[in-house]
Protein backbone atom coordinates (compact mmCIF):
# COMPACT_ATOMS: atom_id res chain seq x y z
CA UNK A 1 0.00 0.00 0.00
CA UNK A 2 0.97 3.66 -0.71
CA UNK A 3 1.07 6.86 0.69
CA UNK A 4 -0.90 9.65 -0.29
CA UNK A 5 0.72 13.38 0.03
CA UNK A 6 -1.25 16.36 0.71
CA UNK A 7 1.16 18.85 -1.31
CA UNK A 8 0.82 22.62 -1.05
CA UNK A 9 1.36 24.30 -4.67
CA UNK A 10 2.07 27.84 -3.46
CA UNK A 11 0.26 30.92 -4.28
CA UNK A 12 1.01 30.93 -7.86
CA UNK A 13 4.54 31.91 -8.94
CA UNK A 14 6.38 28.37 -9.57
CA UNK A 15 8.81 28.84 -7.21
CA UNK A 16 6.94 29.26 -4.42
CA UNK A 17 6.57 25.42 -3.87
CA UNK A 18 8.85 23.84 -1.28
CA UNK A 19 11.48 21.90 -1.97
CA UNK A 20 9.86 18.71 -0.11
CA UNK A 21 7.14 19.02 -2.60
CA UNK A 22 9.08 19.11 -6.09
CA UNK A 23 11.01 16.08 -4.95
CA UNK A 24 7.58 14.45 -4.04
CA UNK A 25 5.83 15.42 -6.85
CA UNK A 26 8.92 13.92 -9.06
CA UNK A 27 8.62 10.90 -7.19
CA UNK A 28 4.89 10.12 -7.91
CA UNK A 29 3.25 7.75 -9.63
CA UNK A 30 0.00 9.29 -9.65
CA UNK A 31 -1.18 13.30 -9.12
CA UNK A 32 -5.05 14.33 -8.55
CA UNK A 33 -4.20 18.13 -8.92
CA UNK A 34 -7.11 20.75 -7.77
CA UNK A 35 -7.66 22.08 -11.20
CA UNK A 36 -6.38 24.93 -10.59
CA UNK A 37 -3.30 26.86 -12.61
CA UNK A 38 -1.46 27.29 -9.32
CA UNK A 39 -1.23 23.53 -9.63
CA UNK A 40 -1.38 23.05 -12.82
CA UNK A 41 2.21 24.93 -13.19
CA UNK A 42 3.18 23.01 -10.34
CA UNK A 43 2.69 19.74 -12.63
CA UNK A 44 6.04 20.64 -14.61
CA UNK A 45 7.67 18.74 -11.56
CA UNK A 46 5.73 15.71 -12.28
CA UNK A 47 7.87 12.61 -14.37
CA UNK A 48 6.64 11.85 -17.38
CA UNK A 49 5.17 7.92 -16.23
CA UNK A 50 3.64 9.64 -13.86
CA UNK A 51 -0.06 9.64 -13.99
CA UNK A 52 -1.70 12.94 -13.34
CA UNK A 53 -5.46 13.88 -13.26
CA UNK A 54 -7.92 17.25 -12.65
CA UNK A 55 -10.32 16.81 -9.75
CA UNK A 56 -11.87 19.44 -11.29
CA UNK A 57 -15.45 17.38 -12.52
CA UNK A 58 -15.16 15.11 -9.33
CA UNK A 59 -17.02 15.34 -5.87
CA UNK A 60 -15.77 14.35 -2.77
CA UNK A 61 -16.74 10.37 -2.90
CA UNK A 62 -15.09 10.65 -6.49
CA UNK A 63 -12.03 12.54 -5.17
CA UNK A 64 -11.53 9.80 -2.04
CA UNK A 65 -12.11 6.80 -4.29
CA UNK A 66 -9.30 7.83 -6.77
CA UNK A 67 -7.07 8.69 -3.90
CA UNK A 68 -8.09 5.15 -2.37
CA UNK A 69 -7.61 3.75 -5.57
CA UNK A 70 -4.16 4.69 -6.56
CA UNK A 71 -2.69 4.22 -2.90
CA UNK A 72 -3.88 0.19 -3.18
CA UNK A 73 -1.45 0.54 -6.71
CA UNK A 74 1.19 3.04 -6.41
CA UNK A 75 3.71 3.44 -3.33
CA UNK A 76 3.83 7.58 -3.76
CA UNK A 77 0.79 9.55 -4.68
CA UNK A 78 -0.13 12.80 -4.23
CA UNK A 79 -3.06 15.27 -3.69
CA UNK A 80 -1.84 18.47 -4.99
CA UNK A 81 -3.60 21.67 -3.73
CA UNK A 82 -2.85 25.47 -3.71
CA UNK A 83 -1.37 27.67 -1.19
CA UNK A 84 -1.03 25.50 2.04
CA UNK A 85 -3.34 22.16 2.01
CA UNK A 86 -4.29 23.00 5.57
CA UNK A 87 -6.57 25.98 4.74
CA UNK A 88 -9.72 25.45 3.32
CA UNK A 89 -8.42 22.28 1.57
CA UNK A 90 -10.97 19.59 2.93
CA UNK A 91 -7.81 17.78 4.18
CA UNK A 92 -9.49 16.54 7.18
CA UNK A 93 -12.58 15.21 4.76
CA UNK A 94 -9.98 13.49 2.30
CA UNK A 95 -7.81 11.85 4.60
CA UNK A 96 -10.47 10.30 6.63
CA UNK A 97 -11.04 7.82 4.47
CA UNK A 98 -7.61 7.14 4.04
CA UNK A 99 -7.36 6.91 7.78
CA UNK A 100 -9.76 4.28 7.96
CA UNK A 101 -8.66 2.17 5.32
CA UNK A 102 -4.99 1.88 6.70
CA UNK A 103 -3.37 4.16 4.12
CA UNK A 104 -0.50 6.27 5.24
CA UNK A 105 -0.71 9.90 4.68
CA UNK A 106 1.35 13.52 4.74
CA UNK A 107 1.04 16.30 4.59
CA UNK A 108 3.78 18.88 3.30
CA UNK A 109 2.46 23.02 3.41
CA UNK A 110 2.46 25.54 1.24
CA UNK A 111 3.42 28.96 0.95
CA UNK A 112 -0.09 30.22 1.62
CA UNK A 113 -1.78 33.39 -0.02
CA UNK A 114 -2.04 34.76 3.35
CA UNK A 115 1.26 34.92 3.32
CA UNK A 116 2.70 35.65 -0.08
CA UNK A 117 -0.20 38.72 -0.10
CA UNK A 118 1.32 40.39 2.87
CA UNK A 119 4.90 39.88 0.92
CA UNK A 120 3.48 40.98 -2.80
CA UNK A 121 1.85 44.53 -0.67
CA UNK A 122 5.99 44.53 1.45
CA UNK A 123 3.02 44.73 4.68
CA UNK A 124 3.97 42.65 8.01
CA UNK A 125 0.72 40.93 9.31
CA UNK A 126 2.41 41.88 13.00
CA UNK A 127 3.58 45.06 14.67
CA UNK A 128 5.07 44.84 18.15
CA UNK A 129 2.67 46.29 20.74
CA UNK A 130 0.14 47.68 18.21
CA UNK A 131 -1.39 43.88 16.88
CA UNK A 132 0.29 40.21 17.65
CA UNK A 133 -2.49 37.78 16.55
CA UNK A 134 -3.37 37.29 13.05
CA UNK A 135 -7.08 36.03 12.10
CA UNK A 136 -7.67 33.58 8.83
CA UNK A 137 -10.98 34.06 8.05
CA UNK A 138 -13.93 34.08 5.43
CA UNK A 139 -17.32 35.74 5.28
CA UNK A 140 -19.96 33.38 5.10
CA UNK A 141 -21.58 32.74 1.51
CA UNK A 142 -22.57 29.17 0.84
CA UNK A 143 -20.67 27.78 3.61
CA UNK A 144 -22.04 28.27 6.75
CA UNK A 145 -19.96 30.01 9.52
CA UNK A 146 -19.78 28.42 12.91
CA UNK A 147 -21.96 30.75 15.41
CA UNK A 148 -18.98 32.34 17.53
CA UNK A 149 -16.87 33.26 14.42
CA UNK A 150 -19.64 35.87 13.22
CA UNK A 151 -17.01 38.43 11.34
CA UNK A 152 -18.66 41.16 13.30
CA UNK A 153 -17.13 39.24 16.33
CA UNK A 154 -13.64 38.74 14.70
CA UNK A 155 -13.39 42.25 13.32
CA UNK A 156 -13.98 44.18 16.99
CA UNK A 157 -10.62 42.23 17.89
CA UNK A 158 -9.20 44.55 16.13
CA UNK A 159 -6.06 42.60 14.98
CA UNK A 160 -4.92 41.70 11.87
CA UNK A 161 -7.35 39.71 9.52
CA UNK A 162 -6.63 37.75 6.24
CA UNK A 163 -9.70 37.17 4.93
CA UNK A 164 -9.85 33.99 1.59
CA UNK A 165 -12.92 33.79 -0.31
CA UNK A 166 -14.90 36.46 0.06
CA UNK A 167 -13.74 39.76 -2.02
CA UNK A 168 -17.18 38.96 -3.63
CA UNK A 169 -18.57 40.59 -0.49
CA UNK A 170 -16.10 43.37 -0.26
CA UNK A 171 -18.65 45.40 0.43
CA UNK A 172 -20.34 44.31 3.63
CA UNK A 173 -17.24 43.45 5.34
CA UNK A 174 -16.20 46.84 4.87
CA UNK A 175 -19.41 47.63 6.46
CA UNK A 176 -19.05 45.77 9.08
CA UNK A 177 -15.44 47.03 9.79
CA UNK A 178 -16.81 50.25 10.69
CA UNK A 179 -20.31 48.99 12.61
CA UNK A 180 -17.15 47.16 14.66
CA UNK A 181 -15.27 50.30 15.57
CA UNK A 182 -12.74 50.39 12.80
CA UNK A 183 -11.84 53.81 11.81
CA UNK A 184 -13.31 54.30 8.08
CA UNK A 185 -9.97 55.75 7.14
CA UNK A 186 -8.06 52.87 7.81
CA UNK A 187 -6.40 50.97 5.29
CA UNK A 188 -6.83 48.06 3.10
CA UNK A 189 -5.08 45.78 1.42
CA UNK A 190 -6.30 43.63 -1.38
CA UNK A 191 -4.20 41.28 -3.18
CA UNK A 192 -5.31 39.87 -7.15
CA UNK A 193 -3.41 36.52 -7.94
CA UNK A 194 -0.50 37.43 -5.30
CA UNK A 195 2.71 35.93 -7.14
CA UNK A 196 1.23 35.01 -10.55
CA UNK A 197 3.79 36.05 -12.78
CA UNK A 198 2.51 39.03 -14.65
CA UNK A 199 -1.35 39.13 -12.74
CA UNK A 200 -0.62 39.88 -9.25
CA UNK A 201 -2.32 43.19 -8.65
CA UNK A 202 -1.87 45.29 -5.35
CA UNK A 203 -4.92 47.46 -4.52
CA UNK A 204 -4.93 49.83 -1.57
CA UNK A 205 -7.46 51.94 -0.44
CA UNK A 206 -9.43 52.42 3.33
CA UNK A 207 -12.57 50.71 4.57
CA UNK A 208 -14.47 53.57 3.15
CA UNK A 209 -13.00 53.42 -0.46
CA UNK A 210 -11.76 49.80 -0.93
CA UNK A 211 -15.24 48.52 -2.44
CA UNK A 212 -14.96 51.21 -5.30
CA UNK A 213 -11.59 50.44 -5.89
CA UNK A 214 -11.73 46.67 -6.27
CA UNK A 215 -14.97 47.14 -8.53
CA UNK A 216 -13.24 49.36 -10.63
CA UNK A 217 -10.14 47.55 -11.25
CA UNK A 218 -12.50 44.50 -11.27
CA UNK A 219 -11.24 42.41 -8.90
CA UNK A 220 -14.21 39.73 -7.91
CA UNK A 221 -12.32 36.68 -7.23
CA UNK A 222 -9.09 35.06 -6.48
CA UNK A 223 -8.10 38.30 -4.07
CA UNK A 224 -7.27 38.27 -0.40
CA UNK A 225 -7.90 40.64 1.82
CA UNK A 226 -5.97 42.07 4.59
CA UNK A 227 -6.93 44.36 7.06
CA UNK A 228 -4.54 45.68 9.68
CA UNK A 229 -3.61 48.37 12.41
CA UNK A 230 0.08 46.76 10.91
CA UNK A 231 -1.00 48.43 7.05
CA UNK A 232 1.35 50.85 6.34
CA UNK A 233 3.90 50.55 9.38
CA UNK A 234 7.32 51.15 7.22
CA UNK A 235 5.54 54.71 6.18
CA UNK A 236 5.06 55.70 10.03
CA UNK A 237 7.56 56.05 12.82
CA UNK A 238 7.59 53.32 15.36
CA UNK A 239 5.22 52.98 18.03
CA UNK A 240 7.83 50.21 19.39
CA UNK A 241 10.41 48.32 18.48
CA UNK A 242 10.33 44.37 18.40
CA UNK A 243 12.41 43.01 21.98
CA UNK A 244 13.79 40.62 19.68
CA UNK A 245 16.26 42.68 18.20
CA UNK A 246 16.47 45.69 21.25
CA UNK A 247 19.92 45.52 22.72
CA UNK A 248 18.93 45.25 26.31
CA UNK A 249 16.57 42.49 25.77
CA UNK A 250 18.36 38.97 26.85
CA UNK A 251 18.31 36.24 24.16
CA UNK A 252 19.44 33.10 24.16
CA UNK A 253 22.34 33.32 22.26
CA UNK A 254 22.95 37.35 22.91
CA UNK A 255 23.81 38.50 26.21
CA UNK A 256 21.79 41.40 27.07
CA UNK A 257 23.82 44.60 27.16
CA UNK A 258 23.85 47.01 30.03
CA UNK A 259 25.10 50.13 27.77
N1 LIG B 1 -5.15 26.91 0.67
C1 LIG B 1 -5.16 28.21 0.03
C2 LIG B 1 -6.50 28.89 0.12
C3 LIG B 1 -7.55 28.21 -0.70
S1 LIG B 1 -9.10 29.02 -0.62
C4 LIG B 1 -4.06 29.09 0.62
O1 LIG B 1 -3.41 28.68 1.60
O2 LIG B 1 -3.82 30.17 0.09
C5 LIG B 1 -9.05 30.05 -2.05
C6 LIG B 1 -8.90 31.49 -1.65
O3 LIG B 1 -7.55 31.76 -1.35
C7 LIG B 1 -9.27 32.49 -2.73
O4 LIG B 1 -10.63 32.78 -2.71
C8 LIG B 1 -8.46 33.71 -2.32
O5 LIG B 1 -9.09 34.40 -1.26
C9 LIG B 1 -7.22 33.07 -1.78
N2 LIG B 1 -6.13 32.95 -2.77
C10 LIG B 1 -5.61 31.82 -3.29
N3 LIG B 1 -4.56 32.11 -4.11
C11 LIG B 1 -4.43 33.46 -4.10
C12 LIG B 1 -3.51 34.37 -4.68
N4 LIG B 1 -2.53 33.94 -5.47
N5 LIG B 1 -3.68 35.69 -4.43
C13 LIG B 1 -4.65 36.14 -3.63
N6 LIG B 1 -5.53 35.32 -3.02
C14 LIG B 1 -5.43 34.00 -3.24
Amino acid sequence: MGKVWFVGAGPGAPDLITVRGTRLLAEADAILYTGSLVAETALQWASPECEIADSKSMDLAQVTEWLLDRAARCQTVVRLQTGDPTLYGVVAELARPLDAAGVEVGIVPGVSSAMASAAAAGECLTLPEVTQTVIFTRVSERTKMPEREHFAGLAAHGCTLCIFLSIERIESIAQTLEEAGWAADAPVVVVHKATWPGEELVLRGTIADIAVRCREAKVERQALILVSPALGARQRAPRATSKLYDASFPRRFRPARED
